[in-house]
């Protein structure tokens, strides 16, 4: 390679390796329900988004197995070509009965769904307003749509009123806001979200990455926790890769938007469609959850335990409420070294840096699962809580 080019980028991976942040790819070689071997070491895995464990489920692997043995390995094409085979609209309809919603549209994955969305709703002249802790990919699909940037303080919602009131009255306006922040385990506070849009007659556009199958009526999602307001908020995006256990993504909304979307949406348009086989997997998980409370029930249980656990320990945790757990180290060398000897006891914690997470708010991003057991989370518990006081962290 050209030898200027060469020294710039590793100019940039020396001065990340002199503050503590940079990233090596590790091969986690088998995982199976809690457990996991990662350089050659067996971990408990606290650090999968596999919610509910649907990832490893006999019957989702049928289905895929049969969808691959039906249509093939490939779609072969974008789906406005040739690639929408039958079952994206079985499925499509299916989310419609489970989100309760006129229109849903699948596509490639929560990343694409998001920075596709933002950048097909809104342009030049719009003005989108962010929750600071939202997912990269929706300020990625912001920066993309080229419309104004207005980022509000973490659920300060008085301060996004204060934005929207001095924003000009005739601007299009979209909110989104993340429903559950994946690196934090809080909650947007959706109803007056919804009081705020509706009174500057804004967008609502909510992220259910982290709450699809977890929260809400028949799992979908923590708006559906009331389904009057849920029906309130104009747009749903959720992915099918975390609680689910699959790959992809899904976009709710009016007729008109959802048309609008399959017109306007570069990240739909130009791709190649999902694999017959990930399709197939995604119609079993939508039904599990929507007919099985009992995985949801175990995990908002498992994660009161833990949270409990390792906040009287005095692990600071954040607003966390839900099953994502963070514990809250501050600098990149203090949270690597506690990683690194979680991962020698036993666990797999890994460490959470800038630019996921804001300057000086380095953490371990522990997410428990519904699968996991009473004594799982009590030995991880016990371990976490003598590893942080050996290394200071409380
Ligand atoms: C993981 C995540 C995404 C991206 O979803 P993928 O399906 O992994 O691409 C989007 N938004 C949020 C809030 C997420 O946590």
């Amino acid at each position: 390679m050209n030898p200027v080019w060469e020294a710039h980028f590793q100019s940039k991976l020396t001065s990340l390796t002199e503050t503590s942040q940079h990233r090596t790819l590790f091969v986690t070689e088998h995982a199976e329900k809690t457990w996991l071997v990662r350089n050659g070491k067996r971990m408990l895995n606290l650090a999968s988004n596999n919610y509910l464990g649907l990832a490893g489920d006999e019957q989702l692997k049928e289905a895929a197995v049969e969808a691959t043995k039906r249509y093939g390995t490939g779609a072969t094409a974008s789906r406005l070509v040739v690639g929408n085979y039958p079952l994206y609209e079985e499925i499509e309809q299916q989310i419609c009965a489970w989100k309760e919603t006129e229109k849903a549209l699948i596509v490639n994955s929560g990343y694409t769904a998001n920075v596709g969305a933002i950048s097909s709703l809104v342009g030049r002249h719009d003005i989108v307003f962010s929750d600071k802790l939202n997912h990269a990919s929706i300020v990625d699909g912001i920066v993309l749509s080229g419309a104004e940037h207005k980022r509000y303080r973490h659920n300060d919602l008085e301060h996004l009123e204060r934005m929207l009131r001095s924003a000009p009255a005739e601007k299009r306006k979209l909110i989104v806001t993340d429903t559950i922040f994946s690196m934090d385990g809080d909650m947007a506070h959706l109803e007056n979200l919804v009081i705020l849009k509706e009174k500057y007659g804004a967008l609502l556009m909510v992220d259910e990455a982290h709450a699809g199958g977890v929260y809400g009526k028949n799992g979908a999602g923590l708006a559906h926790n009331h389904p009057e307001l849920a029906k309130r908020i104009d747009i749903h995006m959720g992915t099918f890769s975390k609680a689910l256990g699959c790959y992809g993504a899904y976009i709710t909304g009016s007729a008109v938007c959802i048309d609008y979307m399959i017109n306007t949406m570069r990240g739909f348009i130009f791709t190649t469609a999902l694999p017959p086989g990930t399709l197939g997997a995604i119609g079993k998980a939508i039904e599990i959850v929507s007919k099985d409370g009992t995985y949801r029930q175990r995990l908002i249980e498992n994660g009161g335990y833990f949270r409990t656990a390792l906040q009287e320990a005095g692990f600071y945790i954040g607003d966390s409420t839900t099953h994502i757990v963070p514990v809250i180290v501050g600098s990149n060398e203090a949270v690597l070294r506690f990683s690194m000897k979680l991962q020698e006891a036993g666990i797999a914690a890994i460490a959470i840096r800038p630019p996921t997470v804001p300057q000086y708010s380095s953490r371990i991003r522990f997410a428990v699962t519904a699968q996991h057991t009473n004594d799982d989370l009590q030995w991880a518990a016990q371990r976490i809580v003598q590893i942080g006081k050996e290394e200071g962290v409380i």
